[in-house]
């Protein structure tokens, strides 16, 4: 932030100023004007009980030695006035930094900025019944030694995907560089890939680089819209340790576009004796298309079944539970992945177990695959949640909210996303909660939403803020109702 000026050293370069021209002041004297670290935090204290005292002393301190530094530096005078506002707004900002809940009104289902997946109610309780006591993640209680981790988990999983065998580790893209670095190693280090499929995913994910990062060779083939059977045939030699697939999960393409069915590349690396791996991304686990009008995501039963040696795909996308890579496929290869050395550098911790397998837990208990009722997982609610159950929760939002001169509240069609780099061409019909007003108004009022109690995410369209409620949990309502009340009559005054 820039200090404000005093009215007598504007226009001067302070440092350089001549001895002689004694009458201009020293920015430097200024100084004095600074508070002592201990006296600004005593002031500024109550206002934020959400900071411990030495985080608010350390950003206290912090920011009065870069005023003065900037005064030493040759900057302009410190405006004694100024001080205290500056260091109010840096602790603001620090305080809205410690990770607290958010209302997501963005119509985002995983929303990466706001942790993507939201877990089930039970998922949560079975979560502090674990991490605030022991558990058994590594003790085989039935003969009363050292167990595997994560047993009931992988099978879980395993049947979940079809599949002989599956492992978890911390997230996707640590899947793919454990897969990498244990298969393409030696004198066998080249992975054949589609140039239409040497993507970046997002958060710096991109699929070149993981690749070379792993140590392995990069084989690209075809052209970035077509790539055939016959181009990774043509590619396999010595050094050819596997091919990779990766999902087109965040973009489409259309038009004159080919890539090689995965049956025929099954039945390609088959015969090679090459394994066949495909990196999923979204890892949904039951049927998209029939909860929402949107896309079929291949599931990772699906892909195994056409003849997938192995397959990695996220924990906190589609499947609606914590950050995690999932592997899974062959039995021969998820046991080799799970023997490399780099596994224990990307296995995950109790807690990330406990909640993939509650969330597993769900999935196998519904019975979705069989057509039976949905699981209690939210991203999956969200997405099957109807436009009628939509507008009858908006509407009564807004009939519990005030008139107000200045601020117009309606309730409208919207459209809601899978985000997260899933399924990126879905539009899914949604309901919003509209609020119209002045343009110059709109920013301070978004501010008001994100930074009160509950902390409100909406997002501005067509110069109105909105609030999907697709991404609102409907045990939420009442307390977003009486924020927005809040709000309103603050605006509306
Ligand atoms: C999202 C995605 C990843 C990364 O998954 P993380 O769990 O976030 O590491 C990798 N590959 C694909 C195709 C993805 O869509």
């Amino acid at each position: 932030m820039r200090v404000p000026l005093s009215v007598a050293d504007v226009e001067l370069p302070p440092v350089e100023a001549p001895a002689n021209l004694s009458f201009v002041t020293d920015p430097r004297a200024s100084l004095r004007h600074l508070p002592s670290v201990e006296k600004a935090a005593a002031a500024l204290g109550p206002e934020f009980p959400v900071l411990p005292r030495p985080l608010l002393v350390a950003v206290v301190q912090r920011e009065l030695k870069g005023l003065r530094d900037s005064v030493l530096a040759g900057g302009a005078a410190i405006d004694p006035d100024s001080v205290e506002a500056h260091l109010r707004e840096t602790l603001e900002a620090f305080a809205l930094s410690r990770i607290a809940p958010v209302i997501n009104g963005t119509g985002v289902l995983i929303h990466t900025n706001l942790g993507r997946s939201p877990l089930g109610a039970s998922v949560g309780d079975a979560l502090r019944a674990v991490a605030t006591g022991y558990c058994n993640v590594e003790i085989d209680l039935d003969r009363g030694e050292r167990g595997p981790r994560a047993g009931f988990l992988e099978t879980a999983l395993a049947t979940l995907c079809e599949a002989e065998a599956a492992t978890v580790c911390n997230n996707c893209a640590a899947a793919l560089v454990l897969i990498l670095k244990h298969l393409a190693t030696g004198p066998r280090d080249e992975v054949i890939i589609s140039r239409g499929e040497l993507v970046e995913i997002g958060g710096g994910f991109r699929v070149p680089e993981i690749l070379e990062a792993s140590g392995a060779r990069l084989r690209e083939v075809g052209t970035t819209n077509k790539t055939r059977v016959d181009d990774y045939a043509r590619a396999i030699g010595d050094r050819t340790a596997m091919i990779l697939k990766v999902h087109r999960s965040n973009f489409s393409m259309e038009g004159f576009v080919e890539s090689a069915d995965t049956e025929s590349l099954a039945a390609l690396a088959r015969d090679a004796g090459l394994p066949l791996v495909e990196d999923l991304g979204s890892g949904a686990l039951f049927p998209t298309d029939a909860l929402a009008p949107v896309e079929h995501e291949p599931t990772p039963a699906e892909i195994i079944g056409r003849g997938v040696d192995l397959v990695c795909f996220s924990g906190d996308k589609l499947l609606g539970g914590p950050q995690a890579g999932i592997v899974a496929g062959r039995q021969d290869l998820v046991r080799g992945v799970k023997r490399d050395p780099f596994y224990r550098a990307v296995r995950p911790d109790k807690l990330i177990l406990t909640v993939l397998q509650e969330t597993a837990a769900l999935y196998l208990e519904s019975g979705t695959r069989a057509g039976g009722m949905l699981p209690d997982v939210p991203v999956v609610r969200m997405l099957a949640v109807t436009e009628e159950a939509l507008q009858e929760r908006a509407d009564a939002i807004a009939s519990r909210l005030p008139a107000t001169e200045s601020v117009r509240v309606s309730v409208s069609p919207s459209t809601a996303r899978c985000g997260g780099g899933t399924m990126p061409k879905a539009a899914i019909p949604s309901r919003a909660l509209d609020f119209e007003m002045d343009p110059g108004l709109l920013g301070r009022w978004a501010r008001r939403l994100r930074t009160g109690t509950p902390r409100v995410v909406g997002h501005v369209e067509e110069g109105r803020f909105r609030i999907d409620l697709r991404t609102v949990d409907p045990s939420a309502d009442a307390v977003l109702a009486t924020r927005l009340g809040e709000v309103l009559a603050e605006f509306g005054a």
